[in-house]
């Protein structure tokens, strides 16, 4: 948790988020982090935790974007403001591990991907 909220100090300064926020932990099954934008709060998937540092900055990266642009949505605005901060084959990269850890906590079987995990 310690390390969590440094790495969201050093987030926040990338994304140029300089707001209130609260992070939170929950062992979703279908989600990698959520962002509350009434409450400030980004809460991270338990089960990603030890994906890497990497993963988790874009995580926290992303729920910050999201915050920043008081918006859900991820329109163009939104990927421009990712994007500034987290070059695209990181980008890749990290959703690509995210999906294949929620897939095998759900074990979920390759090619039935229609009722998958979500990236909000
Ligand atoms: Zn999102």
């Amino acid at each position: 948790m310690e390390e969590l909220e440094k790495l969201l100090a050093e987030c926040k300064k990338l994304v140029g988020y300089e707001g209130p926020v609260r992070i939170a932990l929950k062992p979703y099954k279908l989600k990698a982090a959520t962002a509350n934008i009434k409450s400030r709060t980004i809460t991270v998937n338990t089960h990603l935790l030890d994906l890497g540092e990497d993963v988790i900055r874009y995580l926290l990266v992303h729920e910050l974007v999201h915050l920043k642009l008081n918006s859900r949505y991820h329109d163009s605005v939104f990927h421009e403001e990712l994007l500034k901060v987290v070059p695209e084959d990181e980008v890749r990269r990290a959703r690509h591990m995210i999906i294949e850890r929620l897939l095998e906590i759900n074990n979920v079987r390759r090619g039935r991907r229609s009722s998958g995990p979500s990236l909000d």
